[in-house]
């Protein structure tokens, strides 16, 4: 058995430097509090950056926005209205230096893999780092790993997946850089494409020829459903540039369980080569790229969740839930990447009992298709449930709270909500704004010397606008225009997704 040999002690302890433990250390470190971040990794950023996931989805507000703005300033964002995009390597140096500008300590290459609970209380966390075995004293803690490993170990109990899809995770998707994409000619050849073809069939020209190299024998299924080409901002000529992309899918993930991430890994890494090879043949634009980084970071859509004082709930996102302790806004589709093969997309809509005012609605369809569906068919009698793309709807604070622990925050993509909200509000814009609402209360709570769970709701809420978080209106910008209009009629997609036409 190793010995301790460091302890630290700190006011706010943040586990997990993803996008979400970024903005709580920063935070936390702002509101004055002693902020201690333990990453294991060597780099910030967490899927953002080493998961090569580049561009923000969701509304980016407060320190998000901050970081976005600060970005842009060097000419290291692209700031797109809808999923800005940044480049990941000075992402993660740019999250380093608000950290330590707020006076956020940060532990790199430092593994927390067990706590000491007391009296219904988080005392100290333990790691593991070069130095040996490390320990962490601290007030509040907040478990930003993403999979809420410190959660688990305290005790908190973990959901995960749902009974619909039997436990089984998200489909898992690998990032990669490519260099030297002819992006003009790529575009081009996307619009000209979309001009000739309803994506009825095809969702775009990439699926498209996917469906083509199949049919020659290029490529031995399927492997992207739907692909986003994000550009990175690297000051080269768009004739040739670096882009990120997420496409390859693995099924039947289990990502709590050592073993199948492995699996997921092999399977990924193989899958990316192959289909950097056929965009290399394929697909116009691709023509001279070359691979140059796969992800770093595995991409795990979801894993653990806690269970809080509150299960931010499907129904909640398609219903647009405002809350008193609304601490977030979120106002995407649903997107539950299936667990399972055959469904090549996300799912885009839940099934509920009777239509929703708030929501896009129809009859449910498609009920015994069992890619969809692999376990369980819907009731055929229920409805369909899409969001508005002009509603949003928000995160409670009580969602953060874990339960049966007095001093632990869990925030991104293992706070506490059913499977279905999980696979919607994981995105980064969310995240960032869960984590800065975990800082803040952490705060709060470390003043006030009360339990996470009596921290009052409102007065976050209102703290948090009083620090510039768009949350006494609705979200703003791209959001903006599209509530704007007015005249427009909802339509569903051949993708699954609502939008105003
Ligand atoms: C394939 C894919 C595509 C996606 N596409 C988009 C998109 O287009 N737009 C969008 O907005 N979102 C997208 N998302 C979702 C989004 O990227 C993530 O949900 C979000 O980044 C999660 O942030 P996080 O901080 O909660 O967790 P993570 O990014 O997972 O960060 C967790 C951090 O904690 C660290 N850590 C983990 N365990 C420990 C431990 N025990 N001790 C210490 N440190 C630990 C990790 O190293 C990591 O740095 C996508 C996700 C995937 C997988």
């Amino acid at each position: 058995m190793m010995n301790t040999c460091k302890v630290f002690d700190a006011d706010v302890v943040v586990c997990g430097g993803g996008c979400a433990g970024f903005t709580a250390g920063v935070a936390a470190a702002r509101a004055g509090k002693r902020t201690i971040l333990l990453e294991l990794r060597e780099s910030l950023g967490g899927l953002f950056t080493n998961g090569y996931i580049t561009g923000a989805a969701g509304c980016v507000d407060g320190i998000g926005k901050e970081f976005y703005e600060r970005m842009n300033r060097n000419g290291d964002a692209m700031m797109n209205p809808h999923s800005p995009v940044i480049e990941p390597e000075r992402g993660k140096v740019m999250m380093e230096q608000m950290l330590l500008q707020a006076g956020c300590r940060i532990l790199y290459g430092t593994h927390v893999v067990d706590c000491v609970v007391e009296d219904g209380k988080i005392k100290k966390v333990i790691a593991y780092c070069k130095s040996g075995k490390i320990e962490v004293t601290g007030r509040v803690f907040i478990d930003a790993t993403g999979d809420a490993d410190l959660a688990m170990a305290a005790g908190v109990p973990c959901e995960v997946s749902s009974a619909e899809y039997c436990g089984l995770n998200a489909s898992a998707t690998m990032g990669f850089r490519l260099s030297y994409v002819n992006e003009t000619k790529y575009r081009e050849a996307e619009q000209s494409w979309k001009e000739k073809n309803d994506q009825t069939k095809h969702r775009n020209l990439i699926v498209a020829k996917e469906f083509e190299a199949l049919e020659n024998g290029d490529l031995p299924e399927v492997l992207s459903p739907g692909n986003i080409v994000f550009t990175i901002p690297t000051g080269r000529d768009r004739s040739s540039t670096d882009v990120t992309m997420d496409a390859t899918h693995t099924f039947d993930c289990r990502c709590d369980d050592v073993v199948d991430l492995s699996r997921q890994i092999v399977d990924q890494h193989n899958k990316v080569l192959i289909f950097v090879d056929f965009l290399k043949k394929y697909v116009p634009g691709f023509e001279e790229c070359v691979l140059t980084n796969l992800a770093p970071m595995n991409g795990v859509r979801d894993s653990r969740r806690i269970v809080g004082e509150y299960i931010f709930r499907d129904l909640d996102l398609a219903s647009a839930q405002k809350f008193e302790d609304g601490i977030a806004q979120f106002c995407e589709p649903f997107d539950t990447h299936v667990p399972t093969p055959g469904f090549h997309t996300a799912i885009r809509h839940i099934h509920y009992k009777e239509p929703v005012a708030t929501a896009i609605c129809r009859p449910a369809q498609d009920c015994d298709n069992k890619m969809m569906h692999p376990f369980v068919a819907p009731d055929p009698d229920s409805y369909e449930l899409r969001t508005d793309p002009r509603e949003y709807c928000e995160i409670p604070y009580r969602s953060l709270v874990a339960k049966g622990v007095d001093n632990l925050l869990a925030v991104g993509r293992c706070y506490s909500a059913e499977f279905h909200a999980i696979g919607a509000t994981r995105i980064i814009g969310t995240s960032m704004s869960m984590g800065q609402a975990a800082g803040t209360a952490a705060s709060m709570a470390v003043d006030s010397g009360v339990a996470l769970r009596d921290v009052d709701g409102k007065a976050l809420k209102a703290q948090l606008i009083a620090d510039g978080a768009n949350l006494d209106k609705p979200p703003e910008g791209y959001w903006q225009e599209i509530r704007e209009k007015k005249d427009g009629v909802p339509t569903v997609l051949a993708n699954d997704i609502a939008v105003i036409l």
